[in-house]
C-alpha cells in the first residue's frame, strides 16, 4: 500500500468572498504549475479542499515541492479507498505501521462521517478500527489525550480517506494575488531574503540589479541570476532587470565628497529603480535594507535616500536581526550563494567611511552637479532584461563546460 493522495489545507480564515476564491484559484493554478513534472499528477479542488491525485508518483518528491508554495498552511498524506469497512481498517492499520514503523508508540482514531449513509456511528468506527490496529501491531496503545499519532478518518460521499501525518507548509498567500512589486536583488544575503518575505505574502516579483562592468565580473551577475533562480521555486518565472551603473557610478564618483557617494549612489539606484517599477507595472520597490546595519541603513540615511522616489519602499527586513536573515537564507537555500566572494558594484569605488546621517539639503546640493535625468534615462535604455525561468537550461550547463 502507499499514498495516493495528499490533502491541501489553505484556510486563511481573514478571507472571504471574491477574495478567497481569487486566493483558491491562484493557489490552485501554482500548485498545478510547481507538480507539472510529475506527469501522473492530477490536481483538484473540490469543497474548500485541494486534493492532489499522486497516480503512482513519488508522494515525498511531491510533498518537497508542496513545501515552497505560499499559500498551503498545511498538508497531509491520504490514502484514498472504496466505501468497504474492511479497505478502511487496512488502509487506517497501513498508516499507523508507516508513521511509526516500529509499531512503538501511541494512537488515536478519530472518525468523521459527514456521509451519513455509511452504516454505524463515529464512535463505533472508532473503536472497531483502534481494535483492528491493536490487534494487528505490537506494542501500539491507544492514548486519547496525547497520541503520537491521530489516525483520521473521513468518510465522504464518494470514498473514505485516512490519513495520519500533517506536515506545515509555506504559510502566506498565493503569489500573484497581492500585485507586483520590483526587488533590487544585490548578490548579497539580505536581498534575496527580502525577495521571498515579499513573496510570501502574494506579490508577484520582477528583480532588478546594478552592475558596473569592467568593476564588477561576469561571474558576479551570475551569481544574481543564479539567487534570482532559486526565488524562481517560491515564486514561479521572473523578470531581472539588469542595469549598466558604471557610467552613473563613474561621474557620482567624480562629482561628489567621498561622504556622500554612498548616499546619492543609492539615490540613483532608487530613481532608476522607480522608472523600471513604472514602467512594468509594479507598485512598490523591495529592498534588503534593516536598520543599523551599516553606515548606509540608519534611519537618516533611509529619509535622505527616499526622497527621490513617491513609490512605496518595503523593507521585509528592517526589524530583523542578521542572524534572523542568515537563518532564513539557509533555510530558503540562498545563503551559500550569497557569500560567494564576487564584487558588488556598491563597494567599488566606496571610500570606508560613510556618512551616517547625510542630510536631504547637502545630497540635492551635491547633485546639482550631475545631470541627473541623463544618466538615469541612459540607465534605463541600457538595460538588458533576462527571463528566470527556473529550470536550469542548456546554456547554462555550456556556461560551465568553457
Ligand atoms: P544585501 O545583503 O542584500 O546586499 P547589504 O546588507 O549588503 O544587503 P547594502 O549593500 O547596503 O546592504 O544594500 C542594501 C540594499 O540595497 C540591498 O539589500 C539591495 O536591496 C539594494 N542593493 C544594493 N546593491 C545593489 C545592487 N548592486 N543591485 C541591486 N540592488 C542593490
Ligand atoms: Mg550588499
Amino acid at each position: 500500500m502507499k499514498y495516493n493522495h495528499i490533502l491541501i489545507r489553505y484556510a486563511e480564515l481573514s478571507l472571504k468572498g471574491k477574495n478567497r476564491k481569487e486566493f483558491e484559484r491562484k493557489l490552485l493554478d501554482t500548485v498545478r504549475k510547481k507538480l507539472n513534472e510529475f506527469k501522473e499528477v492530477r490536481v483538484n479542488r473540490t469543497f474548500g479542499r485541494m486534493f492532489v491525485e499522486l497516480n503512482g508518483e513519488n508522494e515525498r518528491e511531491v510533498s518537497e515541492k508542496l513545501k515552497e508554495i505560499f499559500g498551503i498552511h498545511s498538508f497531509s498524506p491520504a490514502l484514498k479507498v472504496d466505501l468497504e469497512q474492511e479497505l478502511i481498517d487496512d488502509a487506517a492499520l497501513w498508516a499507523v505501521k508507516d508513521a511509526i514503523p516500529d509499531e512503538d508508540g501511541t494512537f488515536k482514531v478519530t472518525v468523521k462521517r459527514p456521509n451519513k449513509d455509511y452504516p454505524g456511528r463515529s464512535q463505533q468506527l472508532n473503536y472497531h478500527i483502534g481494535s483492528h490496529i491493536l490487534r494487528n501491531t505490537q506494542k501500539m496503545t491507544v492514548d486519547v489525550h496525547h497520541p503520537d499519532v491521530e489516525v483520521r478518518v473521513e468518510i465522504r460521499q464518494e470514498a473514505a480517506y485516512i490519513l495520519c501525518k500533517t506536515i506545515k507548509g509555506a504559510g502566506g498567500l498565493p503569489v500573484g494575488t497581492a500585485g507586483k512589486v520590483l526587488l533590487m536583488l544585490s548578490g548579497g544575503i539580505d536581498s534575496p531574503v527580502a525577495g521571498y518575505l515579499a513573496l510570501k505574502r502574494g506579490v508577484k516579483l520582477e528583480a532588478i540589479h546594478f552592475h558596473s562592468p569592467p568593476f564588477t565580473n561576469d561571474r558576479a551577475r551570475q551569481k544574481v541570476e543564479d539567487l534570482a533562480r532559486v526565488l524562481t521555486k517560491y515564486g514561479g518565472e521572473l523578470k531581472l532587470h539588469i542595469v549598466p551603473f558604471t557610467e552613473a557610478q563613474k561621474e557620482i564618483h567624480q562629482q561628489v565628497p567621498d561622504n556622500y557617494e554612498m548616499t546619492i549612489m543609492r539615490r540613483f539606484m532608487l530613481r532608476i529603480s522607480e522608472a523600471v517599477a513604472k514602467k512594468n507595472n509594479a507598485l512598490a520597490i523591495v529592498n534588503g535594507e534593516s536598520l543599523g546595519q551599516v553606515a548606509s541603513q540608519t534611519l537618516d540615511s533611509m529619509h535622505t535616500i527616499n526622497e527621490v522616489t513617491n513609490l512605496p519602499v518595503i523593507r521585509p527586513l528592517v526589524t530583523m536581526d542578521k542572524l534572523e536573515v542568515i537563518e532564513i537564507a539557509h533555510r530558503i537555500g540562498t545563503y551559500d550563494l550569497s557569500i560567494l566572494p564576487y564584487e558588488d558594484c556598491c563597494t567599488i569605488f566606496l571610500p570606508a567611511q560613510s556618512k551616517t546621517k547625510p542630510n536631504k539639503e547637502k545630497a540635492n546640493h551635491y547633485e546639482t552637479k550631475i545631470d541627473i535625468d541623463r544618466y538615469v534615462q541612459e540607465a534605463v535604455e541600457g538595460i538588458e532584461t533576462v527571463i528566470i525561468s527556473g529550470k536550469s537550461s542548456l546554456d547554462e550547463e555550456f556556461h560551465e563546460l568553457f
